[in-house]
């Protein structure tokens, strides 16, 4: 399989520098110095150390000319701090989180941990966006090619997406109990599901559209570029360079609740051709933000 590459001039496209400006000034060293800051010093209001804040703040090994300003996009979630600091206890915005061992982490360890994966999601959703674009790729948006090893590509689909796309559904008994990955594969007139043409099927977990080799999206252009892109599905738009410092998962109690576990990890989807290419970026920002990079491949 040849994996794209960014077309040339992507790299000295504007999009491409800011992204990757980004990319090394990653926010968090600077949020968890004022983290601690706030906790120690006098403040009742996050935004009363912002006021204080001096300028420049040098964090681990970033400079920030304009601390007050890199932080207000995030003071919504630093503020969660304010209930910890007040009465000791997690605001209710930060549900209990859980060791990988499973114990349960500490007020002031689960607060900075759910601020942490919410600040990173914000950051590197605006950061991919600013890759994605000079690439010119329609790796997300095409099923896998003739001798690729995966058979099919997935995009999981809400109930409230499903009419976006003119797609057949497969909506039956024997779908509704498998996976998309249980072995023997489901079987759609009489062959597997992923010989056939692209369908959204309903899967034990729910709904996906199902691009199968050499197939494209209804909704990708002929040249590239999303016909429904300021609606398109919520999956579409998840970055390719993403944070799971906690993950969530359905907890296997009763009542349908989920577990919140710690993780503390980067993941970075090898296939895109923007991540391929900044990898030693990548590394940094891993570094910086204290998260075990893992590099893995969505089509291969
Ligand atoms: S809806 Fe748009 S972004 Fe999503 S896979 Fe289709 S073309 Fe790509
Ligand atoms: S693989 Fe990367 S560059 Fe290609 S469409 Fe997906 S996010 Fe964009």
């Amino acid at each position: 399989v040849i994996l794209p590459q960014p077309p040339e001039g992507a790299v000295k496209s504007r999009s491409w520098q800011e992204g990757r400006g980004a990319l090394n000034r990653p926010v968090w060293p600077l949020c968890q110095l004022s983290g601690i800051l706030f906790l120690a010093g006098p403040y009742k209001r996050f935004q009363e150390l912002l006021e204080e804040l001096p300028n420049p703040v040098q964090a681990g090994e970033i400079r920030y000319e304009d601390p007050a300003g890199a932080l207000e996009p995030f003071l919504h979630l630093l503020a969660l701090m304010e209930h910890l600091k007040q009465d000791g206890r997690a605001d209710s915005q930060t549900p209990p989180l859980f060791t990988p061992e499973g114990d349960r982490t500490d007020p002031v360890e689960g607060t900075l941990a759910w601020i942490k994966q919410r600040v990173l999601e914000r950051e590197l959703d605006v950061i991919n966006a600013k890759l994605c674009g000079p690439c010119r790729c329609t790796l997300c948006c095409t099923g896998p090619e003739r001798h690729a090893r995966q058979e099919y590509f997935e995009i999981p689909l809400k109930d409230s997406e499903l009419d976006l796309f003119p797609t057949p559904r497969i909506d039956t008994e024997d779908s509704r109990s498998t996976r998309p990955d249980s072995e023997p594969a489901l079987t759609v007139n009489g062959a597997p599901f992923y010989t056939q043409e692209p369908a959204i099927y309903r899967w034990l977990a729910g709904w996906s559209l199902i691009l199968t080799r050499e197939t494209r999206c209804p909704h990708l252009e002929p040249k590239g570029g999303c016909a429904i892109y300021p609606d398109r599905p919520g999956v579409c738009r998840k970055p390719q360079i993403f944070p799971v410092v906690i993950e969530e998962a359905p907890s296997s109690g009763p009542g349908g609740s989920t577990r919140a576990t710690l993780r503390n990890t980067l993941l970075a989807v090898w296939d895109c051709p923007y991540v391929r290419t900044l990898k030693e970026d990548i590394v940094r920002f891993a570094e910086r933000t204290g998260l075990n990079l893992v590099f893995k491949e969505n089509k291969a």
